[in-house]
């Protein structure tokens, strides 16, 4: 396979092989969807900002202990990243009622989880990304009962680092999705983004239920200043540096 060849596009990066066969080259790009990509559009300068604020998280959640597929930034919008076979499962973390959640069953918006929550989607398209039961998931071999529960403690284990962090940079970490890979030894690393597309992050200095969104919410919901939120979730996820949770 030749270097820099197409391997994959998706609704917010494409993937590149790189001249190392375990090293692919992410894009993340400017363009947005929601709804299982019933609605489209751009977000000015997207690319460049979910991939500084996924690379300083990954590389934050590595000082914690979390393995990630993260490497480096060869470019601002681009990032350098162990090839894994992705899980197809994508697990959210709930720390309080809000989205599919609260559309499901009838929780108010708002209501405080404790503990958190942890579900699984399976992550197919044509499916509509069905929430999955752990019963549902082993039938359909998508993880092990093992790999389950790293996931499941893995999740809880990230929550509680970006939470903190999040908290350090005056915003509430509402909830969030992530996605897992194997690598070729079979380590479970972190992989995809984390940014202001897979998180509902709130401003913890605003008060109205649409001020305070800071996400793709923004966008989902029409709220406008969709790029000026981004921005401004860059900008403190720079200032706020440093090794969070201790080791
Ligand atoms: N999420 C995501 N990709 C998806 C579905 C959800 O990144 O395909 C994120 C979403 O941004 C939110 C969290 O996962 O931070 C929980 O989303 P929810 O299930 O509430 O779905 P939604 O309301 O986005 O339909």
């Amino acid at each position: 396979m030749s270097a820099h060849q197409k391997l994959y596009e998706g609704k917010a990066k494409i993937i590149y092989s790189t001249d190392e066969p375990e090293v692919l080259l992410a894009n993340f790009k400017d363009d947005a969807t929601a709804f299982n990509a019933k609605k489209r559009g751009t977000i000015a300068g997207k690319g460049e900002i979910n991939c500084k604020i996924a690379a300083h998280l990954f590389q934050m959640l590595e000082a914690n202990g979390i393995p990630t597929h993260f490497i480096d930034c060869p470019a601002p919008n681009q990032m350098r990243v162990r090839a894994v076979r992705i899980v197809p499962l994508e697990v959210v973390v709930r720390n309080i009622a809000a989205g599919s959640l609260c559309q499901q069953t009838g929780l108010e918006v708002g209501t405080v989880l404790k503990p958190p929550l942890v579900e699984f989607y399976y992550k197919n398209d044509e499916l509509g990304d069905p929430l999955l039961t752990r019963d549902r998931l082993l039938l359909m071999s998508l993880a092990t009962p093992e790999q389950l529960e790293q996931l499941q403690t893995m999740a809880l284990r990230i929550n509680e680092i970006l939470k903190e962090f999040f908290h350090k940079c005056g915003i509430t970490l509402v909830d969030f999705k992530l996605e897992f890979g194997l690598d070729q030894q079979q380590h479970m690393l972190l992989a995809d983004e984390i940014s202001p597309d897979t998180c509902r992050l709130w401003n913890d200095s605003e008060s109205d239920p649409d001020r305070r969104v800071m996400d793709k919410d923004r966008f989902r919901r029409d709220l406008g200043q969709v790029e000026d939120a981004y921005q401004q979730v860059l900008e403190r996820v720079l200032a706020t540096t440093g090794n969070v949770v201790g080791g």
